[in-house]
């Protein structure tokens, strides 16, 4: 049979012909589903905006924030709690709504965006075991600025609930977290050091800050390291916290005797240190203190993660950055420090805050009794100096607190300062 009427005789084959016309909507179909997943690339390719904040960058805690504020009408949250405890040791808790997994919509300069966030159950930070998460705006149009705009909108609604507050952070991971709530500024003129010690120190800083060009033009890097040093309880930290108040910075502790901290980490968080922050590593002196340390170096801890004193001499030297980067080291032994760790450009300036002098004590005491008149002040100091001696801060204050409304009774009973 020849070919045509083979083909003929198929045709009109009721079976053929329903399998023909089957194939051909099949094949309809297909084309046309390709062809809208074209368009739809086509479409979010040149008429949609997106924009992928991960939890890694800075801004996406500021953007939950503001997303939530702004008031996205979703009816699903996920609920932030921070813990904050105060001076008086005083715990409260706050509570922060923010929208959760899924998506959400939005109505931002006359657009609506999609707000996607996207928790990845597969992928897990190691170190912290915080799921990586992401979120994901979209919105019609071509104008990147509608995301500057947000961006910029989200931090300073961030930096506006900071105003005149000090940010702590800690290192948790690679990473530095806030810790607790930002805490009211202290101010500079609560910490009472002897003669113009704060003022030098924060002249000194300010002249750092704000003269980058004198250490480019020298080829210096540019930080400057702080040590300050004497006994407890008079009023390092304070001055520290009181310090990075003034100046808008935010404080980073670090804890050098933590466990699990490297030589690779420190390292690495020195690098990140979020910007405008004073680095502080408290009690430096602690994190080496009855440690062999050639025998550490040597086998010890190889890849256990130890932090080495090369090692923490290195951060000390890399930190170089464009930025001011500011480093105060306290301890209460500065003769158990190597000399290596405080030799200039490690430690461009050590300081001692020492024991209450008589200036100090004249001050305190004007600034807890403020009605007083001032030989009340001299007459405090003296009896102090010479019935007791030298004391800390902390514990003249303890003794304030324990005549809260009597200043008299504060100097009579000088000598109850030793039983604190
Ligand atoms: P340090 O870091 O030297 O051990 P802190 O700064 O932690 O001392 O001080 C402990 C307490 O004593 C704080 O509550 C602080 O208010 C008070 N204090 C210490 N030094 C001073 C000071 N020079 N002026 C005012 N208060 C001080």
């Amino acid at each position: 049979m020849p070919f045509s009427d083979l083909l003929l005789s198929l045709q009109s084959n009721p079976y053929f012909g329903a399998g023909f016309g089957l194939i051909g909507v099949g094949t309809g179909l297909a084309v046309l589903r390709k062809s809208s997943q074209y368009g739809m690339v086509f479409f979010r390719r040149h008429f949609l905006i997106t924009l992928e904040v991960t939890s890694r960058d800075k801004s996406y805690h500021w953007l939950l924030q503001w997303i939530t504020a702004r008031g996205t009408r979703t009816q699903h949250l996920s609920v932030e709690t921070t813990f904050h405890q105060n001076e008086t040791g005083k715990v409260s808790t706050k509570f922060d709504f923010i929208p959760s997994p899924g998506t959400h919509f939005m109505y931002y300069k006359n657009t609506w965006i999609r707000v996607e966030r996207n928790r990845e159950k597969q992928m897990m930070d190691l170190q912290t075991g915080v799921p990586f998460e992401s979120v994901t705006l979209t919105a019609l149009g071509k104008r990147r600025q509608i995301y500057f705009d947000l961006l910029d909108e989200a931090r300073q609604m961030a930096l506006k609930a900071q105003e005149g507050m000090t940010v702590m952070y800690t290192a948790i991971g690679p990473e530095w977290r806030q810790f607790g709530y930002p805490r009211r500024k202290r101010p500079l003129t609560s910490v009472i050091l002897d003669d113009d010690l704060g003022e030098r120190i924060l002249t000194d800083v300010k002249e750092f800050i704000y003269n980058p060009k004198w250490y480019v033009d020298r080829g210096i890097p540019y930080r400057r390291g702080y040590l300050l040093y004497g006994p407890p309880g008079c009023g390092k930290s304070s001055f520290i916290t009181a310090l990075a108040g003034e100046l808008d910075y935010s404080i980073c502790v670090l804890n050098l005797s933590e466990r699990g901290l490297s030589d690779d980490r420190l390292n690495y968080l020195l690098s990140v240190a979020p910007q405008q922050s004073i680095i502080l590593l408290e009690d430096v002196d602690a994190a080496f203190v009855s440690r062999d340390l050639s025998l550490e170096n040597a086998t010890a801890y190889q890849g256990m993660g130890r932090l080495t004193f090369s090692g923490l001499l290195n951060a000390l030297d890399g930190v170089a950055s464009t930025e001011a980067r500011i480093v105060f080291m306290t301890t209460n032994h500065i003769d158990r420090l190597d000399p290596a760790l405080i030799r200039p450009g490690r430690v461009d300036r050590k300081e001692c805050i020492d024991l209450c002098s008589e200036f100090q004590l004249q001050q305190m005491f004007t600034r807890f009794y403020p009605d007083e008149p001032e030989h009340r002040a001299a007459e405090f100091a003296a009896k102090m100096l010479q019935e007791v001696g030298r004391v800390s801060a902390a514990h003249v204050q303890g003794l304030f607190m324990l005549r809260k409304d009597d200043a008299q009774a504060a100097i009579e009973d000088v000598a109850r300062i030793t039983k604190l």
